[in-house]
């Protein structure tokens, strides 16, 4: 059964960025705009985790923490405002179990989401493999057959979300609302320089390409 997430954001720009990237991932989504209905989602039927921004109205997120802190071991996800120092202290004060600050990258997110859920969870799953490519996520090492490749942080995110969706077209918006976030705007030709740097180290002793290119519409991870 897919685990529930419930999002307890009033940015809904924000709140729809999560929503799609969370759905897309499997998992059952709910939103709450606010703190006083957020908590009273989360008491009604209790989610596998909550992400939960601070700056709430009414109810804010340190309230809301607290609160679903005390009903339970539910692990808790905040979102907290750029370089906040302060507001990482008082969020592991009030019980957060980790936090993300804004602006962030889903892939930064998803991260924190499945490190907390693994938690809870007996069975882990941290090894993705396609063809003759492995990538070990918690020790991050990437292999193609015997040979260790060295991936930068953003070329290992672009890897890994590939290999999550294996033979599936990726569209470039799909790849830039997930490794760069809803904040990246305008034009850029940046995903093509890391799909030709992601190329260039998988293929380095000449094996078939595998990141595709599908015309007009992204990529896609496939054997040719
Ligand atoms: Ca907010």
């Amino acid at each position: 059964m897919a685990e529930r997430i419930l999002v307890i954001e009033d940015e809904q720009k924000i709140a729809d960025f999560l929503r799609r990237g969370l759905t897309y991932e499997g998992f059952t989504v709910e939103v709450r705009l606010d703190g006083e209905t957020g908590l009273k989602a989360a008491r009604d039927t209790p989610p596998d985790l909550v992400i939960l921004d601070v700056m709430l109205p009414g109810l804010d997120g340190w309230e809301v923490c607290r609160r679903l802190r005390a009903a339970g071991a539910l692990p808790i996800l905040m979102l907290t405002a750029k370089d906040a120092v302060p507001d990482r202290v008082k969020g592991f004060e009030s019980g957060a179990d980790d936090y993300v600050t804004k602006p962030f990258a889903f892939e930064e997110l998803i991260a924190r989401v499945r490190a907390l859920l693994r938690r809870t969870r007996t069975v882990e799953e941290t090894i993705a493999r396609f063809a003759d490519l492995t990538l070990n996520v918690t020790t991050r090492e990437v292999t193609r057959g015997t040979r260790k490749i060295d991936l930068t942080t953003k070329e290992f995110d672009l890897l890994y979300f590939f290999m999550r969706h294996p033979r599936q077209v990726l569209t470039r918006e799909l790849i830039y609302d997930r490794i760069w976030g809803y904040d990246f705007g305008g034009e850029s030709n940046i995903l093509e320089v890391y799909i030709r740097y992601l190329r260039t180290k998988l293929e380095q002793a000449g094996e078939p390409r595998l990141i595709q290119t599908v015309r007009g519409v992204g990529y896609a991870l496939r054997e040719e």
